[in-house]
């Protein structure tokens, strides 16, 4: 493993050297993480981040003037559940900070015929911040280049051209295919992997006359897969929803995310006896929402990486969740600086 950059006298021995970074793309989560791992063990590391902040899938993103008000509406993952030690150890520290907050065990369960049935499960957690607050966070002091969309990942390894000491695509599959080809073995691992499309819809009311939710799952409908009450995971009792499309629906309107708008209104009225309308929403059309099928890897390496020290990570190395993306990045990043020297 090699000593950070701009270290001491042994830096100068080998100064004939050329020094790269690691070079992680992608800001969300799986990124993040694995990029923390790298820094805390030492080797040098950047991430590159197509968007103008991280987070990713964990997604609040300023809704258009208007709208909401500047509060955040969490429109990528809803919660997320902790298992593995080690993301509880973070996951407690969060809930310290006052930057995570348990949030329900219960969700109901909408059948076809609209009856609800309360079903009990993991705990699920919520951020008041939004959930890109915690990417945000452990982002800190890091070096991110935000507004740095990648083109291409070559043998070298090299990104756009510039040399890396080691590669990490931290990105859905299919965004990862579109950066490696043969005969990189990072561009078999991603080929023809088939990811599904959520459209987001975020709804604010005058009030909220909804019953306890706090969650919903909708099965076997036509529109929506989803349905979470925003200021109630948030804690701030806002009178908001956000209801998820079903794949089905978001892949007929990716074209048009704001086409599902008046359906999802209808929709959610009816599941839930509203009478009022909402006084605004907005659409966030997921591409790439979450794979169809994992990939098949070992529960202590839920990553690719080859000899080539180019590797994948993200949350379509497992269960398709945040704690899985967490440990696929973190995971990776130690296993990396146990390879590299930099
Ligand atoms: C609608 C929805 C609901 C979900 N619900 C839940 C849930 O309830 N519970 C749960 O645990 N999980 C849920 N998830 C999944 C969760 O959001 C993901 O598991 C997690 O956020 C994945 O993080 P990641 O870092 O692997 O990928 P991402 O968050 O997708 O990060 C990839 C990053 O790479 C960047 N990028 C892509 N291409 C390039 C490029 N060429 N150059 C530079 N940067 C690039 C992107 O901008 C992005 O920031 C949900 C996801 C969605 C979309």
């Amino acid at each position: 493993m090699g000593e950070p950059r701009g270290g001491d006298l042994s830096d100068m021995a080998d100064s004939a050297q050329p020094r790269t970074d690691v070079l992680v793309i992608g800001g969300g989560i799986s990124g993040i993480a694995c990029a923390r791992a790298l820094t805390a063990a030492g080797v040098p590391v950047r991430v590159l981040e197509r968007s103008g902040r991280v987070g990713g899938r964990l997604a609040s993103p300023p809704l258009p003037r208007g709208t909401d008000d500047g509060r955040p509406v969490d429109l990528g993952a809803a919660y997320f559940t902790v298992s593995d030690d080690a993301f509880a150890e973070q996951v407690a520290d969060w809930e310290r900070r006052g930057l995570a907050r348990p949030w329900t065990d219960t969700l109901q369960a909408y059948a076809a015929d609209g009856t609800a049935e309360a079903k009990s499960g993991p705990q699920r957690w919520a951020a008041p911040g939004g959930l890109r607050s915690l990417v945000a966070d452990l982002a800190e002091g890091l070096t991110i280049e935000t507004r740095r969309e990648v083109s291409a990942v070559t043998p070298g390894p090299a990104v756009d051209g510039e040399p890396a000491c080691a590669v990490v695509l931290a990105m859905p599959d299919p965004q990862a295919a579109r950066l490696v080809a043969a005969p990189l073995r990072a561009a078999q691992a991603v080929a023809d992997r088939e990811w599904e499309p959520v459209i987001a819809v975020a709804l604010g009311y005058d009030e909220r006359t909804w019953p306890e939710l706090p969650a919903a799952f909708v099965n076997d409908h036509p529109v929506l897969s989803l349905v979470a009450d925003d200021g109630s995971r948030r804690g701030d009792d806002a009178p908001v929803l956000v209801a998820h499309t079903t794949g089905d629906l978001a892949r007929r309107h990716l074209d048009d995310p704001d086409g599902v708008i008046d359906d999802v209104v209808g929709a959610v009225g009816e599941l839930l006896g509203l009478d009022a309308a909402p006084r605004w929403t907005h659409a966030h059309r997921w591409t790439f929402a979450s794979p169809a099928a994992p990939h098949d890897t070992p529960a202590d390496a839920p990553f690719h990486l080859d000899d080539d020290l180019i590797a994948v990570v993200g949350d379509g190395w497992g269960s398709p969740k945040v704690e899985t993306a967490w440990r696929s990045g973190t995971l990776l990043g130690r296993a990396l600086a146990a390879r590299v020297t930099c």
